[in-house]
């Protein structure tokens, strides 16, 4: 029963520690010298491991394909992965949102962990980059060889762990979207998700590194005229456009990506409704009554971000607190509760924090992972087409579909002996 896993990533060590620990001769391949790069950078470096939720809730937060999830997150759930990482050795802890970090707040002992896991269960690590899946024949239905730089060897099945597209310096560039496409297997053309926003709006370079905190961010289709996402928490101004958390989970729900058809719209003030705030915009006018609009501003915005909002509410940054209008302060009062950015497009899928798109679901079994094309192959992680929002779903999406990925191989293989 001999298995290659390709991909040293979360999905790749979970199904060769899976295999190996079922009894069959694993070989996992990598290309880097070590393994879980981009494990060990997820999470800002704290790694959000998974989110203890439910298996209905966790479906409920992939933004792509969620029931072909079904039975892989019911087989190895987010608390299957609490009581595994613990076991191996990560104590974790639970945060906001449900969302499940190691209790040393470093990615780096998730990835010893999954490497022990490996080791201890008897797989062979070869650090070699795999360049193609040979059939066993032009007419045959399985895979016979895996071809690296280095040589060919022979195996009985073969799981495919590659990843997605996003971050490619951490070994993610889509080698395994090639070796299904070679193979027959349709591919969803991979996109970015949980991806930063471009605009055109020469305000956001204005107010690049500006960090808002407990805003209200709400995006708007234009083209089906409804809103389709809001949350509340943090947001960043860049150089391109806009980013940070909340902008990262809105991206997911902006499908299809086209240029000019969503607006960011923020409440910059979402704690005070339109009375409250409008009798506090009047007791800082008081307070600073002598002094600049751009002066008067100073108490409820941040430095970088007056001039920009003066300018949206069409007044003067010279204009004294003391002689604003009603009219002007009512100007002022709705840029404030809605501060619209129209979005162009997305930064590159090099910068995503995943890709969407991949190994089309309808071709793989999700009740095994396996391939319907060939009856050897698997796929597990983000190498397929499903992803999910941001909270530690897309990382519990590899461990899941790793471990029924490599449980059906071993149960295949035994059938067949
Ligand atoms: C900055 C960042 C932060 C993130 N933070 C989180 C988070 O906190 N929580 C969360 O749930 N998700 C997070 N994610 C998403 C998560 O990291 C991925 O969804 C997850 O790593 C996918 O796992 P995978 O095993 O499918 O693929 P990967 O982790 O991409 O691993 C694929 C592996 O395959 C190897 N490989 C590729 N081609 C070959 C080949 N030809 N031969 C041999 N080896 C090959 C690669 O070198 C790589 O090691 C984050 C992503 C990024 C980019």
């Amino acid at each position: 029963m001999k298995i290659a896993v390709i991909g040293g990533g979360p999905a790749g060590m979970c199904a060769a520690g899976k295999a190996a620990g079922m009894g069959a001769e694993v070989t996992l391949f990598e290309k880097n010298k070590l393994l879980g790069m981009k494990l060990g950078i997820t999470g800002k470096g704290r790694c959000n491991v998974t989110n203890n939720c439910t298996p209905d809730d966790f479906i409920k937060n992939m933004t792509k394909n969620g029931k072909f999830m079904f039975s892989a997150i019911n087989s190895f759930s987010s608390a299957d992965t609490i009581e595994f990482f613990e076991e191996l050795g990560v104590p974790l802890k639970t945060e906001r949102g449900n969302r499940v970090f190691p209790v040393s707040d470093k990615a780096r002992d998730v990835v010893l962990a999954l490497k022990k896991y490996v080791l201890e269960s008897g797989a062979k690590i070869v650090h070699e980059k795999v360049t193609a899946l040979a059939p066993a024949g032009t007419e045959a239905s399985r895979i016979a060889e895996v071809v690296t730089e280095r040589g060919r060897y022979a195996f009985d099945a073969v799981i495919v762990c590659t990843g997605g597209l996003s971050y490619p310096g951490t070994g993610s560039d889509g080698d395994g979207l090639r070796f299904a496409e070679a193979l027959g297997h349709k591919v969803t053309p991979p996109t970015p998700s949980l991806i930063g926003l471009t605009s055109g709006d020469k305000c956001c370079a204005e107010m690049q590194g500006l960090a808002l905190k407990n805003v209200a961010v709400t995006v708007m289709d234009t083209a089906k005229k409804k809103k389709i996402y809001e949350d509340f928490g943090e947001m960043l101004f860049t150089h391109f456009g806009v980013s940070g958390p909340t902008v990262l989970s809105a991206s997911a729900h902006m499908r299809p990506m086209e240029s000019g058809r969503y607006e960011v719209h923020i409440d910059l003030k979402p704690a005070l409704d339109e009375e409250k705030l409008d009798r506090r915009i009047l007791s800082d006018f008081e307070k600073y009554k002598n002094k600049e609009l751009a002066n008067a501003l100073s108490d409820l915005l941040p430095a970088s971000m007056i001039k920009p909002v003066i300018a949206r509410a069409g007044l003067a940054e010279t204009k004294k607190a003391n002689s604003v209008t009603q009219k002007e302060r009512r100007a002022l009062l709705t840029t404030l509760k809605d501060f619209s950015v129209k979005i162009s497009g997305t930064r590159p899928i090099a910068e995503a924090i995943v890709t969407s798109g991949g190994v089309a679901v309808s071709e793989i079994s999700p009740a095994t992972m396996q391939s319907k094309k060939w009856e050897n192959l698997y796929f597990a992680g983000e190498v397929i087409d499903v992803d999910a929002y941001t909270g530690g779903f897309n990382l519990q999406i590899a461990y899941s579909t790793g471990m029924k990925a490599a449980e059906s191989a071993v149960y295949k293989l035994w059938e067949e002996m």
